[in-house]
């Protein structure tokens, strides 16, 4: 694979393509600074990020799409130099709720089209204007509904998921890897069973081989087996630094020893609704 930072598109089986890195966009709406999606994915753009990772569920879809807006009316874009990927909440899981939901998207992006659309989690909720349904104990509302389609998979090098990665490649399926990084480790919805990944002692001595950070380290090993990762900063540097991972390789010993790392533990667990039927991560895959 001949990746390069102006050139990191990988290609689909249904003839598109995918940037094999793009900006992830979920940040708690509760404490995050309005407008820094907006900023961040600008900057993103500016350094060379082409692929956005956003949903209606982050609240704040609007500003990924003004980001975009007003970076193709500067010219530093065109609408078809941008991939973006929004996701179906778990509330409009039933077949005649995709539509809409869509337009919704299409509506506060105020875009004409998006690139990929995802189930967000394989798991429907009860059909409503409420993105988290209740009843009055508090008790989650789930529905059930008939799922016939895939979703996004967690993949670092403490979960580096091989059984999936060998299926999907010989089925030329492309994994996009969420939470490349480790998560923010937001203890309400993050396992935090597992210890930082970026702490981690054997990315740290790579990364001072290569004069690159823990980070860049993890995305580049995902990179490097052709997973795309969408790692999330709202931080200038660390938004540059991220995209940074196209002017160094790892060798194959260092890619199997990161492997080695694995823990087969998940950050994103959702463990809250490890109950709902159609919890996905009971099963092994
Ligand atoms: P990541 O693994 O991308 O980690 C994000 C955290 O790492 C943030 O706290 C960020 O802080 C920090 N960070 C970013 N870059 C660096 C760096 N170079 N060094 C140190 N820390 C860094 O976690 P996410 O869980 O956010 O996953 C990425 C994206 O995947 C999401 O934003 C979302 O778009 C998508 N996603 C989809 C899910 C789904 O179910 N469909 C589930 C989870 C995620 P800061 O911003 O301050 O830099």
């Amino acid at each position: 694979m001949d990746l390069s930072a102006a050139d990191h598109r990988i290609p689909l089986s249904d003839g598109n393509s995918i940037p094999i890195i793009g900006l992830g966009t979920y940040s708690d709406p509760r404490l995050t600074p309005k407008g820094i999606c907006k900023t961040s994915v600008k900057a993103a753009i500016d350094v060379g990020y082409r692929h956005i990772d956003g949903a209606y569920v982050y609240q704040n879809e609007h500003e990924v799409g003004e980001a975009i807006r007003e970076k193709i009316a500067e010219g530093k874009v065109r609408r078809e130099d941008i991939f973006y990927c929004g996701k179906l909440w778990c509330t409009a899981l039933d077949p005649e709720n995709v539509r809409p939901c869509l337009e919704r998207t299409l509506k506060i992006l105020q875009l004409d089209y998006i690139d990929l659309y995802i189930i967000e989690l394989p798991m429907a909720f009860q059909p409503g204007d409420k993105i988290y349904p209740r009843d009055e104990n508090g008790k989650w509302l789930y529905h059930k509904t008939n799922l016939c389609a895939t979703w996004e998979v967690e993949c670092h090098p403490y979960f580096i998921q091989t059984k999936l990665l060998k299926f999907c490649q010989q089925h030329d399926i492309v994994i996009v890897a969420y939470s490349p990084l480790g998560t923010s480790r937001d203890p309400t919805w993050v396992n935090l069973s597992s210890p930082p990944l970026l702490t981690d002692p054997l990315l740290k001595v790579l990364g001072e081989k290569y004069n690159k950070t823990a980070a860049q380290v993890a995305l580049r090993f995902n990179v490097q087996r052709g997973v795309v990762v969408i790692p999330k900063s709202f931080n200038p540097e660390r938004i540059k630094d991220n995209f940074q991972i196209f002017d160094f390789s790892l060798t194959e010993e260092e890619m199997k020893s990161i492997e080695t790392l694995n823990k087969n533990v998940r950050f994103v667990e959702m463990s809250m609704w490890s109950d709902h039927p159609e919890y996905p991560f009971h099963e092994e895959y």
